[in-house]
């Protein structure tokens, strides 16, 4: 998976451990630890985040229990709500890695 199918940012904006850490509302060590699990840029020793890659770690760690996944279907339809919360239209513009390999490698 290449960097163009899921980064969105205009600009460079990345974030450390701390930093990252802080927007995600988790500890730093947590990161350090998973990192090898987790989105990331690797540039020398010191791994950074953009946003993009801090909603998909959410993304992963999101736990929606049955009956509240229920809810969320049922809503599905029923009021037409133009204005989505801004991540679910972060979550749903990400899509798998395997979707968009290059057909032209042979
Ligand atoms: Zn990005």
């Amino acid at each position: 998976m290449n960097r163009r199918s899921y980064c969105r940012c205009k600009t460079v904006q990345n974030f450390d451990y701390d930093e990252a850490a802080e927007k995600l509302r988790c500890k730093a060590r947590w990161l350090e630890d998973n990192i090898s699990r987790l989105p990331h840029q690797k540039m020398g020793q010191s791994p950074s985040f953009c946003d993009c890659e801090l909603a998909l770690i959410q993304a992963m760690f999101s736990v929606m229990p049955p009956d509240a996944l229920d809810l969320v279907l049922a809503g599905d339809g029923q009021n037409e709500t133009e204005k989505e919360p801004e991540s679910v239209l972060a979550l749903a513009a990400i899509r798998p890695s395997g979707a968009r390999r290059s057909r032209s490698a042979s």
